[in-house]
C-alpha cells in the first residue's frame, strides 16, 4: 500500500503558508520528513493525520481518501503528535485498555491481549502498572508509540519524537519504530539530519511550505 500526496496547499488564517503546493509518494518502510523549524513538517502530518483542512489538494492511502474519508483513515492510522497529554495518575496498562476499548476492541481479554504485546514491544512491561504522568520523557515516548500501535495501524506518523530524549532513550526509541517500519509506512519527522541517514531509506526535503526534494535518502542527502 502507498501512500500518494497530490498537490496539497494550506494558508492558515495569519496568512502563512505553511504547505505550498505539496506533493509525495510514500511506500511501505520509514520515510523521513526533514527540515527546519517552521518548514510545514507538523502541518503536513496534522493534515494527513485528518486533524486539520486543507485548502486544496489530495491524499489516498491506497484506495482510501484520505481528506474525506476520515473515519476509515482513523481505523489504520497511528499519530504521534509532538506532545500528548495523559490523564494524571492512570497507569500504563490501564490507559492503553481504555484506548483499545475507544477503537472498538469490545472483548475485554482481546484488549489484554493487545495490551500486554504492545507494552513487551515498548520495553514497559515491568513499568505497567505505574501512573505514566511518572514516566521519564523515553518511557512516555515509547508508551506514546505504544498507543499508536493498537489495532495495527498501516500508517504510522510520529511528529519529532526524539526532541528532548537523551541518546540512550533516542535509540531505544529508533530501535522500536525501525521495526514497525519493516512491515508499514512510517514518516517521522525531525530536523535532524543524522537520524533520517541512519534510519529512513526514502525522505523529503520541506522548507517554507515547499517540498524541495523527495526520493531515495542517499540521493536526497548528496544535494545537501
Ligand atoms: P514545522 O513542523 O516544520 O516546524 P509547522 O507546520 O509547525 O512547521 O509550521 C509551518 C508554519 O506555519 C510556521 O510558520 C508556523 O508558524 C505556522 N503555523 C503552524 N501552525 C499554525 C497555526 N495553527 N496557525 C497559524 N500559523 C501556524
Ligand atoms: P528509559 O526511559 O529510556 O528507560 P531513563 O534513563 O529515563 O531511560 O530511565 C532508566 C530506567 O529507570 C528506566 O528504564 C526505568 O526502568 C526506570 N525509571 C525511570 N523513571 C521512572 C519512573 N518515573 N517510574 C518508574 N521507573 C522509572
Amino acid at each position: 500500500m502507498k501512500l500518494v500526496i497530490n498537490n496539497i496547499d494550506k494558508k492558515y488564517p495569519n496568512g502563512v503558508h505553511a504547505l505550498n503546493d505539496v506533493s509525495l509518494t510514500i511506500e511501505k518502510g520509514m520515510f523521513g520528513l526533514l527540515g527546519p523549524n517552521g518548514a510545514g513538517k507538523s502541518s503536513l502530518m496534522r493534515t494527513l493525520a485528518t486533524l486539520q483542512d486543507v485548502d486544496s489538494g489530495s491524499a489516498f492511502l491506497g484506495d482510501i481518501d484520505i481528506l474525506k474519508d476520515k473515519e476509515n483513515l482513523r481505523k489504520v492510522l497511528g499519530y504521534l503528535p509532538q506532545e500528548f497529554g495523559v490523564y494524571p495518575r492512570t497507569s500504563a496498562v490501564d490507559l492503553l485498555d481504555h484506548l483499545a476499548l475507544l477503537k472498538g476492541f469490545a472483548d475485554k481479554s482481546e484488549r489484554k491481549q493487545i495490551v500486554s504485546e504492545l507494552l513487551v514491544k515498548v520495553n514497559l512491561w515491568e513499568h505497567r502498572k505505574n501512573a505514566v504522568s511518572s514516566y521519564s520523557g523515553g518511557m512516555r515516548q515509547r508508551f506514546g508509540i505504544a498507543q499508536c500501535l493498537i489495532g495495527n495501524p498501516k500508517l504510522v506518523i510520529v511528529d519529532e519524537p526524539t526532541a528532548g530524549l537523551d541518546p540512550g532513550e533516542r535509540n531505544r526509541f529508533y530501535n522500536i519504530l525501525s521495526e514497525i517500519g519493516e512491515n508499514v509506512i512510517v514518516i517521522l519527522s525531525t530536523h535532524i539530519v543524522q537520524d533520517v541517514r541512519e534510519l529512513c531509506t526514502q525522505m523529503a526535503i520541506m522548507d517554507k511550505g515547499r517540498v524541495l526534494f523527495s526520493g531515495n535518502t542517499d540521493e536526497a542527502l548528496a544535494q545537501i
